[in-house]
């Protein structure tokens, strides 16, 4: 078994579709084991998205994941890292996520595309940490 980070970014809390999502993670059978909302600070954020600090969109990326109340959650099941980054889709919405992930189904831009999580187990275990200080 395998635990992911996950978050519904500020653009899916606003928009009403946490609970969308959340069934989509349940009905796929991931188990949730954290699950918080909060609006992140500028240290995690800049923690968070470290690997992009480089690009021009890093303003723009920072500037919006603390833009507002987002969902973190840690979920745990066999594959779990890809198996979240198979319901959420591609990065790019419209020419990346295939039909029927959250992101083609649910979202139109690169920047606000819902949904974040891990994409390696370096990337999980660290950013569980992050997020989630008190639980592993
Ligand atoms: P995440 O890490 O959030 O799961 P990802 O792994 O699909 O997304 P990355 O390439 O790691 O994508 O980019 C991290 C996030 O930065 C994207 O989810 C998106 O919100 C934003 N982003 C990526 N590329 C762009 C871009 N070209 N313009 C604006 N925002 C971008």
């Amino acid at each position: 078994t395998e635990r992911t980070l996950v978050l519904i970014k500020p653009d899916g809390v606003a928009r009403g579709l946490v609970g969308e999502i959340i069934s989509r993670i349940e009905r796929k059978g991931l188990r949730i084991v954290a699950l918080d909302l909060r609006t992140a600070t500028d240290e995690v954020a800049r923690g968070h998205y470290a690997e992009h600090e480089d690009k021009p969109f890093f303003g723009s990326l920072l500037e919006f994941i603390t833009s507002g109340p987002l969902v973190a959650a840690v979920l745990e099941g066999p594959r779990a890292i890809a198996a979240f980054r198979q319901l959420a889709g591609g990065t790019d919405p419209v020419e990346k996520a295939a039909t029927g992930s959250i992101r083609a189904d649910l979202a139109l831009e690169t920047q606000n595309n819902l949904v974040h999580g891990s994409d390696s187990p370096e990337s999980a275990q660290r950013e569980i940490a992050l997020w989630f200080p008190g639980l592993t």
